[in-house]
Parts: structure tokens; sequence; C-alpha cells
């Protein structure tokens, strides 16, 4: 027999090691094995058992045998296993870095383990020995190792092993605090007979010291119930839940869930990292307790070892979490929802780049499992899905709690305005005037500044146009670098002009508003109002996040401003006025983000949900320079269907995505002309290997090789070569062809990134 064995070294290959008859039974595909490499012992996992001829490979050399089953239970079942295959394939990523991803490192550590404590056990028979009068107890051969005669208790000693058969036992720690005892003497009970004190394990809960009250299912409106009902009946690979902010989807999840754990089956629910707040865990561990497991960021390596423990063993059912939560190890697995399905923090940023919500569909279909991708704005990838009939759809349209959708306004920004008054061109007047009432009204404010694009392009002051790359219609980025603007989708570039090209203004900035000048002039216009600010600087610290939304939400401020990022999931009673002060500046997106409408009529949902939770009506005012401009209207309509459509048009045009697939190749070297030399290299071979697969030209798309928005960072030059192909599976042959045609010299790092995000 021959295993052959991924070993954790990028080497991307598998190797072969001969099986040793003393454990060809208990060798299993999934398991951690040690095996000789070079000089040394390297770990590695079994990915393959086959009936080979012992000892010999392929050209007839002998094959070194496994030295030892680090674990006999396999890490990955044979699905998972699969699973990692078929990623490693579709993100063109060795296959030892997606079986690193898949499993936390705090289980692999060598030293991880259960934590043991020691635990203090009644014994019932010597309880009941106790009850006689005369204090003298009898022997008990079961507990005692030591003493084979009986021993006198003393009063305490009684009082004590009576407290801890009434307690059930514990914990040696916390029997001593409950008990006014110490571990002496408990351990004197022990050798008495009277109790057990054992080591065992116990769990490190991340839940712990949470005050977690049952919930029990709400009766569904008819919308939820129409949607649970087709999650039910599920049959294509996934279904589009599709409903807006506060329709209710959370509790079409839980019930969902309820079902597949009635039939035995298991579920995994993934939310975006930001949106894995206390009340979320909270709701899902309210209605199914200690059979939910929590995988975040923030658990310590004994939390997570034990959570992943929990689920491999089958003791957690449902497993809460972000996209690492795919992966988790769920036995008969049901369901997996992926909440917020449009969310780019679902695609990891390094290797393996993988997006959990496209590794929900395959494992989905892998093990045959329903998913369940869920989303008030859906991508337009999955939306295209539901076009295609790939997808099912069940759709929510209104509130389902309390509270209605709020009414949306935009308004219309002017530089030229009066400046004083405005905060210095920050405010227009209605929503100047909608502050003023919320504060006569002791209501509260929400103010979004919109960072997406700022910085990377250039605007202009006065009519808030973006300089454009005529070929593409899309915002030129600016490089620092060599003070130019270019268009990452041609490659062109041109110097920044002096004049605004589409007003003539000598008005061009490349920065924008920050937080901190949205505070300062709002502490002008409302000099008693109380203000608070949420972004990266003002919640650096860890618990900083928590603390400034528990003080808004207690009301100890009237107004609470932040960027994008405190528009997530968060449901705020009072909040009846929501502002976003330059709805339009990721249209200016550089980065010639193709998706920046999308990522607009987004964030101008998002931010909108978070007016009107209550009873008190919402009202939600987006400035913007351009009232005119199309993806704002269908935004403040909130509708998401007349906006698809136009956007799909445009997509289909230029060829992207939906219609494509996209990816980056990322080059980047300690000097400029090695990293500039090798893109140009990659670009042309590239385009000439596109030209021998034919198709019309869209078998493969090879754009011009140029430098990233970020040319130098980590000392390294980084260039970059975007490529578009109608199939993910054509961009991930290419790549394999040129890393193997032209390997890296010294210095080079080649990569690529399909599906990309980020095209800066
Ligand atoms: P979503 O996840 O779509 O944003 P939620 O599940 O958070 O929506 O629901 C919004 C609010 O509506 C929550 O406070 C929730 O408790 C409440 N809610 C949901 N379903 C019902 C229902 N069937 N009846 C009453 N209230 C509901
Ligand atoms: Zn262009």
């Amino acid at each position: 027999m021959v295993a052959k064995v991924a070993i954790d070294l990028a080497l991307d290959r598998l190797f072969d090691y001969e099986v040793p008859e003393s454990l060809e039974k208990k060798l299993a595909v999934g398991q951690l094995l040690s095996v000789p490499f070079g000089h040394r012992e390297a770990r590695g996992f079994a990915m393959a058992i086959e009936d080979g001829e012992r000892g010999t490979g392929k050209k007839g050399f002998r094959l070194r045998p496994v030295t030892a089953i680090v674990d006999e239970t396999p890490f990955f079942s044979p699905a998972l296993l699969e699973l990692v295959r078929k990623v490693a394939a579709y993100t063109a990523a060795p296959i030892e870095s997606v079986l690193r991803a898949a499993l936390p490192a705090a289980v692999l550590k060598r030293n991880a383990r259960a934590r043991e404590l020691l635990f203090v056990e009644p014994l019932t028979t010597n309880h009941s020995a106790l009850t006689t009068n005369d204090y003298r107890l009898t022997t008990n051969h079961s507990a005692l190792t030591t003493n084979h005669y009986a021993l006198p208790a003393t009063p305490r000693q009684k009082w004590l092993v009576e407290n801890i058969a009434r307690l059930g036992g514990g914990w040696m720690t916390s029997l001593c605090r409950e008990l006014g005892t110490t571990p002496a003497s408990l351990r004197l009970l022990a050798e008495k007979g009277l109790v057990r004190v054992e080591a065992r394990a116990k769990r490190r809960n991340p839940l712990a010291g949470r005050r977690i009250l049952p919930s029990k299912p709400l009766a569904l409106n008819d919308g939820q119930r129409a949607a649970l009902e087709a999650i039910s009946r599920l049959e294509q690979s996934a279904l589009l839940l599709f409903g807006v902010t506060g329709s209710g989807k959370t509790e079409v999840y839980l019930q969902a869930i309820a079902r597949e754990l009635e039939s035995g089956r298991g579920a995994i629910v993934m939310v975006p990292e930001i949106a894995l707040t206390p009340q979320t865990v909270q709701r899902f561990a309210s209605r199914f307790g200690d059979r939910v497991a929590v995988l975040h960021s923030a658990l310590s390596d004994g939390e997570r070892y034990d959570e992943w423990h929990r689920i491999r063993s089958g003791a957690a059912r449902v497993v809460v979490g972000p996209r690492s939560a795919v992966w988790a190890p769920v036995r008969d697995l049901g369901l997996i929802v992926v909440d917020e399905e449009h969310e780019t923090t679902y695609k990891q940023d390094e290797t393996p780049r993988y997006n959990a919500r496209d590794v929900a569909v395959l494992r989905g279909a892998v093990e045959g499992a329903k998913v369940v991708l869920g989303s008030a704005t859906p991508s337009l990838e999955s939306w295209m899905n539901v076009k295609r009939g790939k997808y099912a759809i069940a759709e929510m349209r209104g509130r389902a709690g309390a509270g209605t959708l709020p009414s949306v306004r935009l308004v219309e920004m002017r530089r030229d305005g009066d400046g004083e008054r405005s905060g210095g061109g920050i405010f227009s007047a209605e929503l100047l005037d909608a502050i003023r009432r919320r504060l006569v009204e002791g209501e509260q404010t929400m103010l979004f500044l919109n960072r997406r694009g700022y910085s990377r392009s250039v605007t202009c002051e006065a009519c808030g146009a973006a300089v454009e790359c005529p070929a593409c219609d899309l915002p030129y980025t600016y490089h620092r670098a060599d003070c130019c603007l270019r268009c990452h989708v041609c490659g062109g570039w041109t110097h920044v002009p002096e004049r605004c090209p589409a007003c003539g203004a000598k008005a061009l900035s490349y920065r924008g508003v920050g937080t901190q000048r949205v505070e300062a002039a709002l502490a002008k216009c409302f000099p008693r109002a109380k203000v608070l600010r949420m972004d990266a600087d003002s919640t650096s610290r860890k618990s900083s996040h928590d603390d400034i939304l528990g003080a808004f939400r207690r009301g100890e401020a009237d107004i609470l401003v932040g960027t994008q990022m405190i528009a997530k999931g968060l449901d705020f009673p009072k909040v009846t006025l929501v502002g976003v002060l330059n709805a339009d500046s990721s249209l200016a997106m550089a980065g010639s983000d193709f998706r920046a409408a999308e990522r607009t009529f987004q964030l101008v949902s998002q931010v909108a949900g978070r007016a009107g939770r209550s009873d008190l009506p919402g009202e939600v005012v987006v400035q913007t320079f351009d009232p005119s401009v199309p993806v704002l209207g269908y935004a403040a309509r909130g509708d998401f269907a007349g906006f698809a459509a136009d956007e799909l048009k445009v997509r289909e045009e230029c060829f992207f995505p939906p219609y494509c697939h996209l990816a980056v190749v990322n080059l980047s070297a300690p000097d400029a002309r090695t990293a500039s030399d090798w893109a140009a290299m990659y670009a042309a071979s590239l385009r000439r290997y596109a030209v021998r697969l034919g198709d019309g030209g869209r078998g493969l798309v090879v754009g011009e090789a140029l430098p990233s928005a970020l040319e130098k960072a980590d000392g390294r030059y980084r260039w970059q070569v975007v490529m578009r192909a109608r199939s993910a599976g054509a961009l991930a042959r290419a790549w394999r062809w040129i890393s193997a045609a032209r390997p890296a010299p010294k210095g080079l790092r080649a990569g690529i990134d399909i599906d990309a995000f980020n095209l800066v």
C-alpha cells in the first residue's frame, strides 16, 4: 500500500510513502502522519491510499515508509478532502495551503490538547453511608486504593460531602470557592473514599460568563414561511434568500437549522467577521444552547481547540463563524447558511484566495447539504445564478418586526454653497435641518462617511466628478510614485490634469473628508450636541468598538459619526435619521473598480436599513454631487432588481463578471526593473498562450502589465496583469502553464487571485 501525503512545504505536490504492515489496518485518509523527509521527520496529511506494489515508486525507486500515525482520528473526512482538492484546483493554490486554511492552527500545534482540571465527584454509596448516625464508613473498594478500612468523618466533612452531592460534584477550584474550603480538605475527603478527585477535560467555552436566555421560535409571517418551505424543498445547488434588512432572515435561518437538527443533521452559519457581534452569536446560542460552537478570530487557542473538537466529535451541531467556518468538520452536514453573501470579507486575501460563499456552494454539492445565501443586496454573481436557474430564490419584502422601511431622500451637494453654515461644505441645508429636528426631539442620528475610493482617485471639488479613462469610462487610479493616473483595466495612463476635464475648475483634489473633519464641523454647527466618532483610528483598541456602540445605544450621545464599518448588523431603536455624507465617492472608486456601482448600492441600502428599526419612523438623507446618477436613484427607491438589470447590461458589454471570471496575476520583486520586466514578459507570454487557445478571443483575455496602485510595499515593487475568461478553469490553467513555463527567478514573487475583488 502507498500513502500519498501532503507535506506543508508549499511544494504543491504529494509525496508517496510505503505503508508498513503494522499500520496497514489503521491508516485512513485525512489522518496526520509522521514521515521521513530529507534528513528530518515531517508531518503531513494522508490524501489518498493506493494499492501500489509495496515499496516501489513509479520509477522503481524504493519508497520510504510512513513513520507513524500522529492521530488515528482523521482531521479531514473524505468529503472535506475532496472539497480541499476542488478549492485548490479552482484557486490554483498549493493543496497544502488549502489544508492549512481548512484547519485552525490551534488544533495542529504540537502542544495542543484539551485542558484538564481536577473534578470532585460525589460517591453515592458512601454518601448513603454517611447518613448513618455514627459517621463511621464502610469500605468502598471501588473508590479506595490506599485505604482498605473505614475512616471516621468529622461533622464538617460530612457537611462538605453532603453539599458536594447536592451540587452533583464540581471543579475543585469552584467548589473551594462555593463551600469555603481548600483543595487539601477535598483531597482528604478523597483519601477517605468519600468523593473521587480526578482530572477531567474542562471545556474552554467562548460563551462562558455570558447570560444566555433561551428563545422560542417566532410565529413566522407569510414571507418567512414560504422561504422556510423553499429551503426544505431545495433541490438546486443553493437558494438565495433575498430579504430587506429586518425582514427576519435570521429567524428563517434559525428555523431551517432546527429542522435539520430534528432529522439528525448539523449546520454551519457564516456571517461577516464584523457582524459576528455578541448579539449575533447570542441569537443562535439562545435557540440551540450548548449545541452551538462559535469560531471567530478573538478566540484563544484553547477555546478554538475545544470548539473544533466539539464539532468533530458531534457534541456541537451548529457552527457560527466567519469564512473559515466553511471548513468546520460538522458531521452529517445538512445546511450551510451564508449571511450577507455579497460581503467581500468572505474572500480570503492571502493564498489560498478562496471565497467562502463559493466554497459553501461547493461543499453543499459534495456533501449533499442545502446552501442558503442571504442578503438584502445580493452580489450580481448570485443574482445571475438565479436568473440562469442555477439557484432557487425566496424573497421577503417587508420588515418582520417593529418599524417600517425608512424613506430615502437624495440631496444635491454643492461645493460653492455657504461654507460656514454648511460646516465647510460637508453638510447640505436639508441634512442640517433634519439633524436639528432630531436634537430637539431627543432622537438619535447616524452619519456615514463613504471612505471607499478616496485618496485613490482624483476628484473635482467643484463638480464632484472623478477624472476618468476616456477609453473605459472608469475613474483613473492615482499613483503617487510617479504622479500619474492609470486605468487598471486597459492600462492607459495620463498626467494629473490641471483643470477638471468635466467642468474646467481648478479644484482637483486627492483627498476626501475624514471623520475627524466631520466631527469638528458638527461641533461648529451644533455646539451642544454630544457626538461620538467611530473609525479605524478610534477603534484600534480591542474593546472600544463595543464601548462606543454601547454608549450610543444607551443614549449617551446624539450623533454617531463613522465610516461604513458602523453600517453592519446594528440595531439602534432610537436612531430616526441616517445621513450619508458623500454617497458618490465610491463611484469615483479608484482602481477602476468595475463593482463601484454595486458597492454604492449596497452601502446606501445597508445604511438606510439602520433607520426606523422601532416604532419611530426613519428618514435617510443621501448627499451626492449628482442626484441623477442612476444607482443612487435605484438605491433610494430600494429597487435592487432595476439596478441589477441596468448594471448587468454594462457588465455584459464590457465582459466583466458575472459574465466572465476575472483574475489578477500579481508580481513583486525587490527591484523595480525585475518586477516590470517580468510583468511585461508574463503579459506577452500569456497573450500568445491566449491566441493559441482561440475561442474568438474570449477564451482568455489578457490585459497589459501595469504597476499596482500601491506600487511599492514592504520594500517590494508590485506589478500586475489582469486576465478574464468565461471559465475560472481557463484562468487556473493559464496560471499553471505560465508558472511552469516561466518559473520565477529568485527574489520574484508571483501569484494569482482568481475572482479577485481588488483590482489594485
Ligand atoms: P434580518 O436578519 O433579515 O435583518 P432579523 O431576523 O434580524 O432580520 O429580524 C428583524 C427583527 O424582526 C428582529 O428583531 C426579529 O426578532 C424580528 N422578527 C423576525 N421575524 C419575526 C416574526 N415572524 N414575528 C415577529 N418579529 C419577528
Ligand atoms: Zn481604460
